[in-house]
């Protein structure tokens, strides 16, 4: 273990990414404790997951179903059956029941339909399952935007949903920055969506946002998870 070099990687990035976290925890004022770090492990094998556990970094999150399936298995072959899965990829109606088997916050829900396949997916797994309402900030990528999310006119219909789903519960919001945003602006409408929300449903508090190159930004206007994989993991081969 002493000489493992992608595990002495993997704590030198960590090192970095909470110095990151510190220092715009200072400069809002805001404590640590407030703030939930999620390494986004998506390409990587479960061995990395097993070195950020060392590392103190217990919750996890996936983008896609099949991969996130077989890496929660292996990870609970590996002795870490005490980790959080975050699903924070766009999720097919027809892989609702897989997720809901095995994640702990679902981040990426963004359509009533969806509410209602994980709802079922849940009640098959005997299992109260959190979620995210996510939201789409972006105007410019509404059609074909790759992105997912709700429009700001579909939230509180979504959140309405996963509210009133008896196997689901509404956890708050997500969003992820549009590309070639202004992102502190961006997080700022998040930031207005999640407290709209709050005020019908106190217990939505969770606010998902912020990832490698804008996690300043979230933490500046109210993030408690962040979601970074690269400034943790390193590069990854774009997705095909
Ligand atoms: C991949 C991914 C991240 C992490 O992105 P990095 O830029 O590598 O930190 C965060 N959120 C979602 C939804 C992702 O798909």
């Amino acid at each position: 273990m002493g000489d493992d070099p992608r595990r002495a990687e993997l704590a030198a990035n960590l090192a970095v990414v909470e110095d990151r976290i510190a220092a715009a925890c200072r400069a809002s004022d805001r404590a640590r404790s407030e703030i939930t770090l999620i390494a986004v492990t998506k390409t990587f094998p479960a061995a990395d997951v097993r070195r950020l556990a060392d590392l103190g970094v217990l919750d996890v999150a996936e983008n896609r179903d099949q991969e996130a399936a077989a890496k929660v298995d292996e990870c609970a072959r590996l002795g870490l059956g005490h980790l959080r899965w975050h699903f924070v990829g766009q999720v097919q109606t027809n892989k609702a029941r897989s997720i809901a088997s095995y994640a702990h916050l679902v981040h990426s829900v963004d359509r009533e339909r969806l509410v209602t396949a994980l709802d079922r997916g849940a009640a098959a797994a005997a299992r109260q399952l959190p979620c995210l309402a996510q939201v789409d900030l972006g105007v410019q990528h509404r059609n074909g935007g790759d992105r997912g999310g709700a429009g700001l006119d579909e939230v509180a219909g979504v959140a309405a949903h996963l509210d009133a789903a008896e196997n689901l519960l509404l956890a708050g919001v997500m969003a992820v920055a549009p590309r070639q945003s202004d992102s502190h602006e961006a997080f700022s409408r998040l930031a207005t969506v999640a407290g709209e929300l709050r005020r019908t449903y106190p217990d939505a508090v969770v606010v998902s946002a912020g990832m490698s190159g804008d996690l300043e930004a979230a933490v500046r206007n109210g993030a408690t998870h962040l979601r970074v994989g690269s400034a943790l993991l390193g590069w990854r081969p774009p997705l095909g």
